[in-house]
């Protein structure tokens, strides 16, 4: 036996629609990456907390839920929504219920161009497209504080009040600056819309340049959130790391994960940079009812994640080697409808194991 070999405790929360069929797909893909490299252990323990526990219950997690979670490693999330419950009920009874308490204040969303798929874009290759977007995970414009007057007449009004602190934007800057540091082309994209957003946004202008000093290094630039997404499509191969407030770096991430192919592929990982509290991976799509248990979702999202996941828990070398299994797996034509292919989740989990197998 190895004296080194670290063992990984994985809470896994697959929730509703093709959450768990994506999970179960990321957890076989993980077991068959542990054992044939051998130089890790991953012990999974499953939490059936769901739209459907809460419409039994009324409660997503259960009491005592969350500290039993805060025993893990690290939390692979499959996605939550339910078509009769309203969205705004499912998103903050479990993912941000989650979020929140755990302080995973940075969302970070790898986006590139996988070997062997297509962008939408003409003319735009592997390697053109290849970003990091970092979103502020706890406040700005989802801080829940607003409400409502005057219910149902028809001067009813409605405030959503945007939270902004110093304290929360040096972090998630300084976490991108961080990030930007370690990409071989150091170059961060600060993006807001401070020309209308005359206060939040001008305090993230601020603290950027200064957070910018700590960092001679990185390049900066600046951009609002609008001409963002044009050069998003022009000029795709002129950004690299991104930051950008909860709701921009939200909108920016659909667009990004559109733009280097499917929304079936990208992942994203809540991180809390403290390390205080387990973080939490999870595709970038939602339960997606619409192909739920017609065995088609594309798995690439979950192992995607999978990797953001391995490597955030020190795993670096075996998060590298299973992106490149993924890509060899892409480039041999095994691919779900979404990327243009007819394989099922089954077939391209298969596909990726056998790899896992054959090359590693
Ligand atoms: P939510 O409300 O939780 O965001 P949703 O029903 O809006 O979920 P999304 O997951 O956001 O759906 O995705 C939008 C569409 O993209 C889905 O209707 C589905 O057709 C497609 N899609 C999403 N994820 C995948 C996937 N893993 N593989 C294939 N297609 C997907
Ligand atoms: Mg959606």
């Amino acid at each position: 036996a190895n004296p080194v070999k670290k063992a990984y405790s994985i809470a896994s929360i697959p929730a509703d629609g093709i959450g768990p069929e994506v999970v179960e797909a990321g957890i076989e893909v993980l077991e068959a990456l542990s054992g044939t490299l051998q130089s890790f252990d991953l012990d999974f323990t499953h939490y059936d907390w769901s739209s459907d526990t809460y419409k039994k219950t009324g409660k997503y997690i259960p009491d005592g839920g969350l500290e039993q979670l805060k025993k893990h490693d690290a939390i692979l999330f499959g996605a939550v929504g339910a078509p009769d419950v309203p969205d705004h009920i499912s998103l903050w009874g479990l993912r941000l219920a989650i979020c929140q308490p755990f302080q995973q204040y940075a969302n970070v969303r790898p986006t590139r161009v996988l070997k062997g798929t297509q962008s939408p874009l003409r003319n735009c290759n592997t390697g053109d497209l290849d970003w990091v977007i970092i979103r502020e995970n706890s406040e700005g414009e989802y801080a829940g504080h607003g409400g409502r007057s005057h219910r149902g007449r028809p001067w009813e009004t409605a405030t959503e009040v945007s939270i902004f602190t110093r304290h929360s934007v040096d972090r998630i800057i300084r976490f991108a600056f961080e990030t930007a540091q370690k990409r071989p082309r150091k170059l961060l994209t600060v993006v807001t819309k401070s020309n209308a957003q005359r206060n939040g946004l001008v305090l993230w202008d601020e603290v950027a340049a200064d957070v910018a000093k700590d960092f001679p290094d990185v390049t900066v630039d600046k951009m609002l959130v609008d001409a963002m997404t044009t050069r998003m499509v022009l000029k795709p191969e002129t950004l690299d790391t991104i930051v950008a407030t909860n709701l921009h770096a939200d909108i920016l991430s659909d667009l990004a994960a559109a733009l280097a192919g499917s929304i079936g592929i990208a992942p994203t990982s809540n991180l809390d940079p403290t390390r205080e509290n387990p973080s939490m991976f999870e595709p970038i799509h939602g339960s997606a009812f619409d192909i739920t248990g017609k065995g088609v979702a594309n798995p690439v999202a979950t192992f995607w994640t999978a990797a953001e996941m391995l490597e955030w828990l020190g795993e670096g070398e075996a998060a590298q080697k299973l992106m490149q299994v993924v890509e060899n797996v892409c480039e041999a034509g095994v691919l779900s409808a979404d990327l243009g292919g007819n394989a099922t989740t089954k077939e391209v989990t298969a596909a990726v194991v056998a790899e896992i197998k054959k090359s590693l």
